[in-house]
């Protein structure tokens, strides 16, 4: 098989980096990973910054269908969630990222967060 584009030679560099310097990781989870902060995560919600219209755009601009308006709360399901943060511009300081990625569970409603709308709805 042809080598396009040096991937072999790639490979090599990387194994042989590998070698030399050891097993290169981070302290997770004896200690926070600081890098945690740039990944994409789901985002979190000020429920008491959030009205019925604005919670109504959330849902309708979420490719994933993450976000649902039920009886009156919007619900994050983190489960759907891919972390592309397009609700945040829309959300405006109703809306953060939520800085976490540590979202396993063994319970499916456990990952369906409930931010109950603001009095202004
Ligand atoms: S981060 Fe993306 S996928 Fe997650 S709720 Fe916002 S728009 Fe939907």
């Amino acid at each position: 098989m042809a080598d396009r584009g040096g991937v072999c030679a790639l490979m090599a560099n990387w194994f042989l980096r590998g070698v030399r310097q050891g097993v290169v990781t981070t302290a997770y989870p004896r200690h926070v990973d600081l890098s945690s902060a740039d990944l994409p995560v789901p985002p979190t919600f000020d429920a008491g910054r959030l009205e019925s219209e604005r919670a109504a755009r959330l849902v309708a601009i979420c490719p994933s269908s993450a976000l649902s308006v039920e009886a009156l709360d919007l619900v994050l399901d983190v489960g759907r969630c891919t972390g592309c943060q397009r609700c945040l511009p829309l959300a405006g300081d109703a809306g953060r990222s939520s800085a976490s990625f540590e979202w396993a569970s063994r319970d499916r409603e456990a990952l369906r967060i409930h931010f109950p709308l603001g009095a202004s709805s």
